[in-house]
């Protein structure tokens, strides 16, 4: 909340958050956040149910003009590469066979494959990250059905940061149009800095795009995060799934 003005007594509420005061574990109460409300406490002209963002409880308001504006749903942006798609396997994969190696997912905690191969490789594996890199990524298990149940629900964007690839940008498109169908276009966002995200969660597994992210983090398990703790992490679509079946 903040002063209307100086020496206003009133004030205005810019940003609320909500908890659902059924569940005990104050980390899962988290439900919904609003920045957008302008109702003013203090002159008798709202209570505080007026002010509760809409998206959570799921009714019309009216703007002072009298617009009903509708109802907006729990925002939820979802990563691609490493939360969606499993960009380390095909990453090993090649790798592997350009220098007849046979490294794993489970030699990588806490590393990136770029990290961990020899300086030598190093640059040769970063090379691998190309155009048709993206094109035949396997789909994480369980992502198509939960992601599918999520978009029933609630608002889903898909949301990647592509200009790390900007190649990438086609083959991504392609991919989430032959895998994920029922995401309509206009809510895929591909984008360099990820704090220009307005939602409600990111489920993302590399936690800086958490940094000036203003809604809740899930950081999704990949072996380079591993060591990684400030955030909530689920381990599969499966978590995913029960983070959100709590709402
Ligand atoms: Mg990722």
């Amino acid at each position: 909340m903040q002063r209307v003005r100086q020496g206003e007594q009133r004030l205005q509420v810019s940003e609320i958050d909500i908890h659902n005061g059924r569940l005990s574990d104050r980390g899962k109460c988290f439900i919904g956040r609003n920045r957008n409300e302008r109702a003013i406490l203090g002159c008798g002209r709202y209570s505080m149910f007026d002010v509760l963002p809409q998206s959570v409880i799921g009714h019309h308001r009216s703007d002072p003009d009298g617009t009903v504006q509708s109802p907006r749903r729990v925002r939820i942006a979802i990563d691609m590469d490493e939360v969606m798609a499993d960009a380390l396997g095909e990453h090993l994969r090649r790798y592997n066979i350009r220098y007849g190696a046979s490294l794993t997912a489970a030699d990588l905690q806490g590393l990136h494959l770029e990290d961990y191969v020899p300086v030598a490789h190093r640059e040769a594996a970063e090379a691998m990250i190309d155009a048709s890199f993206f094109a035949g990524l396997a789909v994480l298990p369980d992502c198509q059905t939960v992601v599918q149940e999520l978009a029933e629900r609630y608002e889903v964007f898909i949301v990647s940061a592509a200009m790390d690839v900007p190649c990438s940008f086609d083959a991504k498109y392609r991919w989430l149009r032959r895998h994920f169908p029922f995401i309509p276009p206009t809510q895929i966002v591909f984008c360099g800095d990820k704090s220009v995200v307005d939602a409600d969660y990111l489920i993302d597994d590399r936690a800086r795009h958490f940094a000036q992210f203003k809604g809740r983090p899930l950081l999704f398990s990949a072996p380079h995060n591993a060591a990684e703790t400030r955030y909530q992490r689920v381990s599969s679509w499966k978590d995913v799934r029960a983070v959100f079946a709590d709402l």
